[in-house]
C-alpha cells in the first residue's frame, strides 16, 4: 500500500504522496467486542450471565429462559442462541493490557507513520465503556496506553524531535465543552483555512510527557463530564467524551530548516450510552438528551455505513457535532477501531443484544445490498421509537 510520507530503508525522507490508500473494507473499520465481568453485587442479587465469550472471536448471547449452554455453542449443537463473530472477543478475564495490544496498540504505530487513526468505545451506560478507555491509575486503560507509547517513542526516537500535545472534549447535547479547561464555556467548530481539519475555537492544547499527568489529566477531565442523576443510573454518562492527539515529528537534520515531516492524529473516544431514552423513564430534559445522543450515534453510523459501502460522496457529516468532529478520521484514509461493550448479567440482556447487533452491523458493512435494506430499517425504527417517546411525552403534558 502507498505509505504516505515517511523515511524509506535508507533514511530517506519520500516526499509527501497524500492519504495511504485502503486495500478493502474489512481494513477500514475493526470490530471488536468485550464483555465485563459480573459485579459483586449482581452475583449477590443472583442475576445469571447470558453474555458470554465462546473463543477469541466469538460471543453468545444466551436466553435465560434455558436451551443453549456455552458448551453446546462449543459442540456446534444447535441452539435457539444468537452466536456474533468480530475481529476480536474478550471476556470477563481480559486484561487492559490485551484489550490495548489488540485494538489501539496498532493504531499508535500508523499515527508515528504519520497517519491519522480513531477508537471509540460504544455500548450502554455500566458496560465498560470508560474502564476501557481510562481505566484507574493502577489499571490505565487504553487513552493512557496510547500516550505512554507514544512517549517511549518520543525518548528513543533517533532520528526525529516529538511534539506531543493532547485536547480533551465533551459533546453533550450538540454541545462541545473543554474537559480541559471547562471555564472557557461552549465552543464552536470551524473548518480550517485549507478546509481540511475541522477546528475547535478555543480548545486547549496541554503537551506533556508523563504518563501520571495524562492520567491525572483525564481523571480530572472526566470529573468536568456532565453527569445527572437519572432512573437508570445516577452516574449515567450522557456526554461523548474525545480525547485528540497531535503527534507531530520533524527530522533533527531538518530543526529549525522548514516543514514538519511527519504528523498524525489519534483520536480516543468514550462514547454516551447507547441505551434508548426511554429506557430512563425519564421527561422533558432526559428525553431531549436521549433524542441527540441518538442522533449523533445514528449520525455516527450512517457515516460509517456509507463510506464503508465506498458511498464517501453521500456521507452527511453536518448531522451532528460528533460527526463534524469526526469527519476527517471517518474520511477514507485513517484506521478505524470499534470496541463495542456489554454487561454479561440477563438483567442487561435487552441493551446488550441491541449493542451486539450495533456491532455487528458495522463489521459486516461491506455485505452490500442485504445489509443495505437492514441498515435503513434499523434506523428508521430508531426514528420511529424517538418520535413515539416524544408523542407521549407531549400527550403527558
Ligand atoms: P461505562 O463507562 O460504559 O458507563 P464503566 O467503565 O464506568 O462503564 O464501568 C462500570 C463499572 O464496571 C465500573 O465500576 C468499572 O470499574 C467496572 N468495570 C467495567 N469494565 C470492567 C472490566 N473489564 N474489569 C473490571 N471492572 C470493570
Ligand atoms: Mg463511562
Amino acid at each position: 500500500r502507498d505509505r504516505g510520507n515517511e523515511s524509506d530503508d535508507n533514511g530517506r525522507e519520500s516526499p509527501a504522496q497524500g492519504p495511504p490508500q485502503r486495500e478493502s473494507n474489512n481494513e477500514k473499520l475493526m470490530v471488536v467486542l468485550r464483555i465485563r465481568p459480573m459485579t459483586n453485587d449482581e452475583r449477590s442479587r443472583g442475576y445469571r450471565i447470558v453474555t458470554e465469550q465462546v473463543d477469541e472471536k466469538m460471543v453468545v448471547l444466551l436466553d435465560p429462559k434455558g436451551g443453549g449452554k456455552k458448551q453446546d455453542i462449543l459442540r456446534k449443537k444447535r441452539t435457539s442462541e444468537r452466536q456474533y463473530l468480530f475481529d476480536a472477543a474478550f471476556g470477563g478475564d481480559s486484561t487492559q493490557e490485551q484489550v490495548y495490544n489488540k485494538t489501539t496498540k496498532p493504531l499508535v504505530k500508523s499515527v508515528l507513520e504519520g497517519y491519522n487513526a480513531c477508537v471509540f468505545a460504544y455500548g450502554a451506560t455500566g458496560g465498560g465503556k470508560t474502564h476501557t478507555m481510562v481505566g484507574k491509575s493502577d489499571n490505565p486503560g487504553c487513552m493512557v496506553r496510547a500516550l505512554n507509547d507514544l512517549f517511549q517513542a518520543m525518548e528513543t526516537s533517533p532520528e526525529h524531535v516529538f511534539k506531543v500535545t493532547m485536547s480533551y472534549l465533551e459533546v453533550y447535547n450538540e454541545n462541545i465543552r473543554d474537559l480541559l479547561n471547562p471555564k472557557s464555556g461552549t465552543l464552536d467548530l470551524r473548518d480550517d483555512s485549507k478546509g481540511k481539519n475541522i477546528q475547535v475555537a478555543g480548545l486547549s492544547e496541554i503537551a506533556t510527557n508523563s504518563t501520571e499527568e495524562v492520567m491525572r489529566l483525564l481523571q480530572r477531565g472526566n470529573k468536568e463530564r456532565t453527569q445527572e442523576p437519572t432512573a437508570a443510573n445516577k452516574t449515567s454518562s450522557r456526554s461523548h467524551a474525545l480525547l485528540m492527539v497531535n503527534v507531530k515529528q520533524t527530522a533533527k537534520s531538518r530543526v529549525g530548516g522548514k516543514g514538519a515531516v511527519k504528523s498524525g492524529r489519534l483520536y480516543m473516544i468514550d462514547l454516551a450510552g447507547s441505551e434508548r431514552a426511554s429506557a430512563t423513564q425519564n421527561r422533558g430534559k432526559r428525553l431531549k438528551e436521549g433524542a441527540h445522543i441518538n442522533r449523533s450515534l445514528l449520525a455516527l453510523g450512517n457515516c460509517i455505513n456509507a463510506l464503508a459501502e465506498g458511498k464517501a460522496k453521500f456521507v452527511n457529516y453536518r448531522d451532528s457535532k460528533l460527526t463534524r468532529l469526526l469527519k476527517d478520521p471517518l474520511s477514507g484514509n485513517c484506521h478505524t477501531v470499534m470496541i463495542a461493550h456489554v454487561s454479561p448479567v440477563d438483567k442487561h440482556r435487552d441493551e446488550s443484544r441491541n449493542t451486539l447487533v450495533y456491532a455487528d452491523r458495522a463489521k459486516n458493512i461491506s455485505n452490500k445490498v442485504r445489509k443495505n435494506v437492514l441498515d435503513v430499517s434499523y434506523h428508521v425504527t430508531q426514528y420511529q421509537n424517538i418520535i413515539s417517546d416524544l408523542k407521549t411525552e407531549i400527550g403527558r403534558l
